[in-house]
């Protein structure tokens, strides 16, 4: 089976302080530490594991400037066979759709039996998935913690509900899935395993390798634009609790017990 996996760079917020830039429409993004965004590595995870049963390949694409090229070859330490580099001036500030569209794009490029991406990213927008779909008319399912392969047509795919209840649907090949966090337990990746792949060579496709007008993608091309960014006013009786995660938990049981919440 040929899989494609859209993984994304993002901030790592448990290593960063995040703040608010100067003109208020984004989080500072200077001197920040940057890791692949939590979702993707577990479809990763779960592409390796199809791939190691049923055969063919694992590719990771991301559309990102050459920094992004950092999580690629992570997750090809962690297994993934080839990379892919969707990077142009042209996608920058691009919106879900935009970010979609080039996904989009690249996909034509190749022959891919299933494409997974997570179910969000560090914007929670949780939209590339679903639109990626829609623009390649494939069928979609989200919020994926189960996958069966059912020979080379079809897929058995459980998917968390509301209220943890689960569902289970068959969905036919060629599709789109985003992945659930808790799908499987990522492997490790070792400095050995990233050595390995530093030098391999991964393709880097533009605007014009991929058939985009660069204005139909990027800051040209959204219709969506972000107008503001903020961290809202702490609301009346809210009680903010300080301290690192282990005196936080030990002050909110102290704040339950006294309430009645627990014994
Ligand atoms: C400076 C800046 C300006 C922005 N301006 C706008 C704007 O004007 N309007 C607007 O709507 N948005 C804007 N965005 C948000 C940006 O385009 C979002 O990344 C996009 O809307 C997708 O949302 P998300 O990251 O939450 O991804 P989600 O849809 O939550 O991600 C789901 C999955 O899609 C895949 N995916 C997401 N991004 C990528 C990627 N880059 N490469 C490969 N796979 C990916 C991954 O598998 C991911 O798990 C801006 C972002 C920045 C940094």
């Amino acid at each position: 089976m040929e899989i494609l996996v859209c993984i994304k760079r993002v901030p790592d917020t448990s290593e960063n302080e995040i703040e608010i830039n100067g003109s208020g429409n984004d989080i500072e993004r200077e001197d920040l530490v940057y890791s692949v965004n939590e979702w993707d590595n577990y479809a990763v995870e779960e592409a390796i594991q199809i791939r190691d049963k049923v055969g063919g390949s694992v590719t990771v694409v991301t559309v990102g400037d050459e920094e992004a090229e950092e999580v690629l070859r992570r997750e090809m330490a962690m297994g993934a066979d080839n990379g892919l580099l969707l990077t142009d001036d042209a996608f920058e500030n691009s919106d879900g759709r935009g970010v979609a569209a080039i996904l989009k794009a690249a996909v034509a490029k190749g022959s891919y039996d299933l494409i997974l991406c997570g179910a969000q990213a560090d914007g929670a927008a949780a939209q590339i998935g679903g639109m990626l779909a829609a623009m390649l008319d494939y069928p979609y399912a989200s919020l994926v913690n189960e996958i069966e392969v059912l020979g080379d047509k079809a897929l058995k795919v459980g998917r968390e509900i509301e209220g943890g209840n689960q569902e289970v649907n068959e969905i036919q090949l060629p599709c789109v899935l985003s992945i659930q966090t808790g799908i499987n337990e990522p492997r490790y990746v070792g400095i050995r395993g990233i050595r390995k792949v530093a030098s391999v060579d991964i393709p880097e496709l533009g605007a014009s390798d991929l058939g985009l007008s660069p204005d139909s993608v990027g800051e040209a091309g959204a219709r969506v634009k972000r107008v503001d960014y903020f961290v809202p006013e702490t609301g009346e009786g809210a009680e903010m609790l300080e301290g690192d995660s282990e005196e936080v938990a030990e002050k909110l049981i102290e704040m339950l017990k006294a309430r009645g919440g627990i014994k």
